[in-house]
């Protein structure tokens, strides 16, 4: 049942969520969930780390919000921190994926209109990919090519166009003196798990050089770690010039930012694009005590070395239950197994779900396993045995 005072654009809830420890949700009954959804990526370093606790309860009880009208001294550390990763350039925080994908559009927009010397509406097209996601904004729809994100709210945004993601022709034949940016995430999340694969990210990147376009990722769900790497593309050493970033990086609390290239970070100006909660003191405190963590406790490699062992097991599902599953897509904790039937995702979620694994589906038949960052191999070995249960009972 909805919640009477609550609008009804989310599902009716099957639990209410009491409590987090590690990667497990408690409900209000006490039932403990082993949660590989992370509330969709962002609880990136367990639920209630006890070193993120520490932090944000020291901020919160020092400086909340001050602001950007002064100096954050944990935003100056966490860009630091995030310049240090992505290469020379600046960074600005804003609050949600959605909001930091419009500063990317809007950068796109600056960037094409010095291209077409200072002229503006010249040169605006931001070519994405089919089955992309980017948000809710009308930035964020018009870059998210589905029915179910852009219906009932027509007309978009106007000036973006869609290629193939790993079919480096449908871009070359899109990207024309009227592109200002390509924009595309580094693994596809919402639309089913699609990794963009290292060649075509190198053929991207040299297209976009030769024609004068921005290439500008999204990573707001698979960076941060997720992948094995700080940042999902850096398994291809591909250079972009503009990444969105937001879910993992708060390890919980709200935060976004856009990371922008040397020298196209010039394009913003003061007063050319601003928020009043982005990279507040709080939300630094979050980002900074999730960045130590995934640091400290040396979470890359652990994902890394995990995965082998975590995708070998989900490939043997694929292998036992051919008749419901045909693959299994992404990298690291960021994983999809492709179902053979449209909707099956939905069902699957389901019944993981009364087996207490939370999981999140994708796309119309991919199941998304997205662990938080710290989970160790008992952990993700116990969701492969919730799931052949899931699968034996589909069978019978
Ligand atoms: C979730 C998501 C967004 C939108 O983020 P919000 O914080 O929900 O606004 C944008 N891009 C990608 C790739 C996402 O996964």
């Amino acid at each position: 049942m909805h919640h009477p005072t609550l609008m009804k654009n989310y599902g009716p809830p099957a639990f209410n969520a009491a409590r987090g420890e590690g990667v497990y949700l408690y409900d209000e009954s006490g039932k403990r969930y082993l949660d590989f959804g992370s509330g969709i990526a962002v609880t990136s370093v367990g639920h209630s780390h006890p070193k993120w606790v520490k932090a944000v309860q020291e901020q919160a009880a020092t400086l909340t919000h001050c602001s950007n009208l002064y100096g954050i001294p944990g935003q100056q550390k966490l860009a630091d921190r995030l310049v240090e990763k992505a290469g020379p350039g600046r960074v600005l925080f804003c609050n949600s994926g959605a909001e930091a994908n419009e500063a990317l559009i809007k950068l796109a927009r600056l960037h094409g209109r010095k291209l077409s010397g200072g002229e503006e509406a010249k040169r605006y097209t931001v070519v994405a990919a089919q089955h992309a996601f980017h948000g809710r904004t009308f930035g964020g729809m018009g870059a998210t090519p589905q029915e179910k994100i852009q219906g009932g709210f027509r007309p978009m945004l106007d000036g973006f166009k869609f290629g193939e993601l790993n079919n480096i022709e449908t871009f070359d034949k899109l990207v024309d003196d009227s592109v200002a940016a390509v924009f595309i995430e580094s693994i596809q999340g919402e639309g089913g798990i699609f990794p963009a694969e290292t060649s075509f990210l190198q053929e991207l990147r040299a297209l976009c050089t030769e024609r004068g376009a921005l290439l500008m990722l999204d990573e707001v769900q698979c960076g941060i770690g997720r992948s094995g790497h700080f940042f999902a593309f850096e398994e291809s050493g591909v250079k972009p010039d503009a990444i969105g970033m937001a879910k993992g990086l708060g390890g919980g609390f709200p935060i976004g930012a856009i990371w922008i290239s040397e020298p196209y970070a010039e394009l913003f100006q003061p007063g050319s694009h601003g928020t009043t909660f982005g990279g507040s003191p709080l939300a630094c405190a979050a980002a900074n005590a999730t960045l130590d963590i995934i640091e400290e406790e040396e979470l890359l490699d652990s994902i890394t070395a995990n995965s082998v062992v975590w995708h070998e097991a989900l490939q043997d599902l694929v292998e036992k239950y051919p008749q419901h599953i045909s693959g299994m897509r992404g990298a690291g904790y960021m994983v999809g197994l492709v179902l053979k039937q449209e909707g099956a995702n939905l069902t699957v979620t389901t019944a993981a779900r009364e087996k207490n694994l939370l999981i999140v589906p994708a796309g119309h038949n991919v199941i998304r396993l997205l662990p938080a960052l710290t989970a160790n191999l008992k952990e993700l070995a116990e969701s492969v045995r919730i799931l052949d249960e899931v699968f034996a009972e589909l069978n019978s």
